[in-house]
């Protein structure tokens, strides 16, 4: 069953949601759904701070692309004047910090860009983000807010038992998590130092609608429509928390407007799958929604392949306190999300086109020194 999903809550103008609100990474998958979300539903005032790398496409603002609301500016988070002059500009009343380079595989075989932008990029940012509270009136300065959005992976590997939750250690282990680890860190001084009112989530693996074809889910759906091999590492035992791109979203704008100052929210799907089953589910829905006599089932394609160097073996989130504190609670499962995601990239062949017309190509990534 698909869920409908209506419109996050209108705010009223004393919340941070109201804006302007300075988005980074509104380009990319995560950072696109939220700021459809806070110009297309809520109306909100939002400049989007971007430097279009190849995970960044102004294709998947279209719906939103001539809404006077959303203001694009082609900026790079390492920019301290770059950045100074959009603070200037625009005045924001909060900052949700998206921009990273995000993805694993990519962090093997290139850190050097992931401490760029993730951490040199954050500290840029959160010093700009400084400047410009400190020039705030009394009550603007007291509404501002800077949530900073990083991920479960700064916590390491789970064993088959246990969970992530705001008092785990970190304990990063890829150059891409300890870039991340990094920038959380970061912000928490930040905040410890000189009062920045700064918030932080960590959430697990997202999934839904425009996520760039190197991440599982959109690679395994292309692969198979193409008849091609879906390599999956190792035996495919890795365990991820899988959470819908649209319900992160609605975490993220309940934690900007009702989250404690200082503090950490985990955030997560209830939705833990081995990687090998999130590749049969998509399969199947496939099967289904669009036959292939010829080849039969999609699962006769899956291949396992040599494991991703240093590859966690699980991931989950006890999601409870955002829950108790903040009534957050995913509305997708992963059956019905799944659906909704395959379905996307059934009827959105040309958004697929287009940001695969960069130099990525559906090819392996990641085997590091190996490589
Ligand atoms: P993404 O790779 O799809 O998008 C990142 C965006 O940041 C792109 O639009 C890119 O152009 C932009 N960007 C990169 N470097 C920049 C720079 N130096 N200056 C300005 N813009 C820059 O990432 P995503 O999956 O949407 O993730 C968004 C955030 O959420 C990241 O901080 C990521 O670490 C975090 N996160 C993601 C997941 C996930 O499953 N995707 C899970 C946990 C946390």
């Amino acid at each position: 069953m698909v869920i409908e999903r209506s419109p996050v809550e209108r705010s009223s103008c004393s919340s941070p949601i109201a804006g302007p609100i300075l988005v980074t990474g509104g380009a990319g998958f995560i950072g696109s759904a939220l700021v459809r979300t806070l110009v297309g539903d809520l109306g909100t005032r939002v400049v989007n701070v971007d430097k279009l790398t190849y995970a960044g496409n102004l294709d998947s603002l279209a719906s939103i692309a001539a809404d006077s609301n959303h203001v694009f500016e082609a900026v790079d988070i390492c920019d301290a004047a770059g950045l100074r002059a959009v603070f200037r500009e625009h005045r924001p009343l909060a900052v949700m910090h998206l921009a990273a380079e995000s993805h694993v595989d990519r962090s093997i075989d290139g850190p050097g860009e992931f401490v760029r932008t993730n951490v040199l990029g954050t500290f840029t940012l959160l010093e700009e983000a400084r400047r410009h509270w400190l020039s705030l009136d009394d009550a603007d300065r007291a509404r501002f807010r800077f949530l900073h959005v990083s991920t479960d992976e700064v916590f390491g590997s789970l064993g088959a038992e246990g969970f992530f939750d705001e008092a785990t250690p970190y304990s990063p282990n890829s150059p891409y998590s300890a870039s991340k680890a990094g920038s959380d860190h970061l912000v928490r001084a930040w905040h410890h130092t000189y009062g920045l009112p700064t918030l932080v989530t960590n959430c697990s693996n997202n999934y839904g609608p425009y996520q760039f074809p190197e991440k599982l889910i959109p690679l395994m759906v292309l692969s198979a429509l193409e008849g091609r091999p879906l390599p999956v590492y190792g035996r495919g035992e890795n365990v991820r928390d899988w959470l819908f791109v649209d319900d992160h979203v609605e975490a993220l704008l309940a934690v900007l407007a009702r989250g404690s100052v200082g503090e950490t929210y985990v955030v997560g799907g209830a939705s833990e799958r081995r990687n090998i089953d999130v590749v049969r589910s998509v399969c199947r829905i496939l099967d289904e929604l669009r036959p292939d006599p010829g080849t039969g089932p999609r699962e006769g394609l899956i291949r396992f392949v040599e494991d991703r160097p240093g590859h966690d073996l699980r991931y989950a989130i006890d999601a409870s306190r955002i829950a108790r504190e903040l009534g957050w609670r995913p509305r997708e499962t992963f059956e019905t999300g799944l659906r909704r995601t395959v379905e996307w990239y059934l009827e959105n062949p040309g958004w697929c086109e287009r940001v695969l017309s960069g130099a990525y190509r559906l090819e392996r990534l990641g085997a590091g020194a190996a490589a």
